[in-house]
């Protein structure tokens, strides 16, 4: 049985998995954060860091928090340009609630350069962390940009980055770089049956969400 904890920094979660003893740690929040996170992680032997995808708001802190406990940040192949530039892959928006959320974050997004770990290992679907004593699963979840992935613990719990958010009702991710693909996305965590959702943005909730077509 695994435990989550969210913790939360302005409006940015990241989630600590943990067995108890070892853990992960899924996104780093943006830089503010910092210190609190790594207070947070030094309760437990932390064993990996991974990205649900490379916005700053997740990705900021990785490579110092990596330093701080010598060990990998895990990320997606697709996602790795965007240590270079957010222009990489850029994002659009859809609804009142995402045209707001993209308003304010697009300039930060854009100037906020995200420092690249120096020891980055990649991950896909079908990955499983056992090896890392966590019993969980990364799913391929692309849309929002094109290498994010979610991570499915004990089929239970799933962390979905920003594929889903709330904002303000659980539902498709209000920012995309790939409209298609985060409508697939979305559909493929309905399919997962019952899971707790725990979002980037927003408190956790059953996998019940406004799906946009
Ligand atoms: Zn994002």
């Amino acid at each position: 049985m695994h435990e989550i904890k969210k913790i939360t920094i302005g409006t940015d979660n990241c989630y600590i998995v943990s067995n108890g003893r070892d853990a992960i740690l899924v996104d780093t929040a943006s830089a503010p954060g910092c210190d609190k996170i790594i207070a947070e992680c030094s309760k437990f032997n932390m064993k990996l860091i991974v990205l649900t995808h490379v916005h700053f708001d997740h990705a900021e802190n990785a490579a110092k928090i990596a330093d701080y406990f010598n060990i990998p940040v895990a990320v997606s192949k697709e996602d790795v340009e965007l240590f270079e530039s957010f222009d990489k892959q850029p994002l659009f928006s859809y609804g009142l609630t995402g045209r707001i959320v993209l308003g304010l974050s697009l300039t930060v997004l854009r100037n906020t350069k995200v420092e690249k770990p120096h020891n980055i290992i990649f991950i896909k679907d079908g990955d499983s962390l056992a090896s890392y004593g966590i019993d969980a699963k990364i799913i391929s979840l692309p849309g929002h940009t094109n290498g994010s992935i979610g991570v499915d613990v004990e089929e239970k719990s799933l962390l979905v980055g920003d594929e889903l958010d709330n904002w303000v009702v659980p539902a498709t991710g209000h920012l995309y770089t790939n409209l298609d693909a985060i409508k697939e996305s979305a559909e493929k965590i309905r399919s997962l049956g019952e899971r707790t959702l725990y979002y980037g943005h927003g408190k956790p909730t059953k996998n019940k969400f406004k799906f946009f077509k």
